[in-house]
């Protein structure tokens, strides 16, 4: 009689942590399975110096051409200048 009601305990106890655990998880916001969206569809310009594609966001405008940095902004001009 004894031993049976020990059992009962147990089975009830380990019910009870597993309920818990279940609220537990539920609670936790889901697992990322979708795949992440960062990838945006930015347009992508040309570098008129180096031919390099950047994002236009990032890339530099000046007098109608897109650069990816400042320095071929500055080299563009510069050979631009020594042609003339
Ligand atoms: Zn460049």
């Amino acid at each position: 009689m004894f031993r049976t009601a020990i059992l009962i305990i147990t089975i009830a106890l380990l019910v009870m942590f597993f309920n818990s655990w279940l609220k537990l998880r539920a609670q936790r916001p889901p697992a990322k399975k979708s795949k992440p969206k960062k990838i945006r569809n930015e347009p992508m310009v040309q570098c008129e110096y180096c031919g390099i594609h950047v994002p236009k966001s990032r890339a530099i405008q000046a007098d109608g051409h897109s650069f990816c940095s400042r320095k071929h902004r500055k080299a563009h001009a510069k050979s631009l200048n020594h042609d003339e």
